[in-house]
């Protein structure tokens, strides 16, 4: 579903992801373990198009999973032969990006002083409808699903009425990206530090919102953490571990519980 294929980025022209090679076939979700510093944000901000994140190699292809082949067959395409509903990522503006399908939750959330959550959560939903031809949802109709969903994470809506992200503490600002992620409805959330900030019981509630919201098999996940526990909750399909730009391990979710225990340079030797 995702496919990213010896991608190169550079920062300041700096390079930072020195080819990277990911596939995250739809139904999964794959974690990406690593040290401070090894170019995780990096990466998402590259999927999200963020200005000054520079391309330099490599592709990234978003393919829509549903009728015809199964990704399997898909893998043994030549690139030329690539189906209508594959997007190149890359050639993307960031809102064609999210108008895809694309849900990216950040390490740093923004804040946005004088707009609430919920006029923020309105607006995203009913220009993602627009750019699909679908109407606006009416005030009622939004309520509903914005009270839902806040329930469904343990908030209460009256927080949403708060200017979106200020003074809200690290666990809010994760709940409340877990609501944009279920009002939204993606067919691909990348998820940055999503566990930053987090107490166990936040970290249990926000793995089992990204269950509830994603787990489908035409759904997939890259989840970029630097803590196994979310894992325990989310189980992964896949691990893989960036080290200075590149993956240098990938595996299963024991892949996980041996760099808890070990740390990176060990588990990766
Ligand atoms: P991680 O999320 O894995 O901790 P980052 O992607 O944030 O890592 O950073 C990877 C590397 O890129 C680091 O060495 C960092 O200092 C560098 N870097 C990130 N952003 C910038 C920037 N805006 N200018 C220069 N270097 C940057
Ligand atoms: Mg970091
Ligand atoms: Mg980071």
């Amino acid at each position: 579903m995702l496919e990213i294929t010896n991608l190169h980025a550079s920062v300041a022209d700096k390079p930072i992801l020195k080819g990277v090679s990911l596939h995250v076939p739809a139904g999964e979700v794959h974690a990406i373990m690593g040290p401070n510093g090894s170019g995780k944000s990096t990466l998402a901000y590259v999927l999200a198009g963020r200005p000054g994140y520079d391309v330099t190699e490599g592709s990234v292809m978003f393919r829509h999973p549903g009728e015809g082949r199964g990704p399997a067959q898909q893998e043994k395409l030549d690139p030329g032969l690539r189906r209508d509903d594959e997007l190149d990522l890359l050639s993307l503006e960031p809102h064609e990006r999210a108008a895809a399908g694309l849900f990216l939750g950040f390490q740093y959330p923004v804040e946005i002083p004088g707009v609430s959550y919920l006029q923020f959560l309105r607006e995203s939903l009913n220009a993602q409808r627009r750019s699909r031809g679908e109407a606006d949802l009416s005030g009622a109709e939004f309520i509903k699903l914005a009270r839902g969903q806040a329930e469904a994470l343990g908030m209460d809506i009256e927080m949403l009425k708060r200017p979106v992200n200020v003074g809200f503490s690290g666990g809010e600002k994760k709940r409340a990206e877990m609501v944009q992620m279920g009002i939204m409805q993606p067919k691909f959330a990348l998820l940055d530090e999503t566990d930053s900030g987090l107490d166990i019981d936040a970290l249990r509630i926000v793995g089992e919102g990204i269950n509830r919201i994603m787990r489908s098999a035409d759904k997939g996940v890259l989840l970029i953490t630097h803590y196994e526990r979310l894992l325990e909750h989310v189980r992964p399909d896949r691990v893989h571990v960036l080290q200075a730009g590149r993956i240098t391990r990938s595996g299963g979710i024991e892949l996980a519980r041996d760099l808890e225990r070990a740390g990176y340079v060990e588990a990766v030797a």
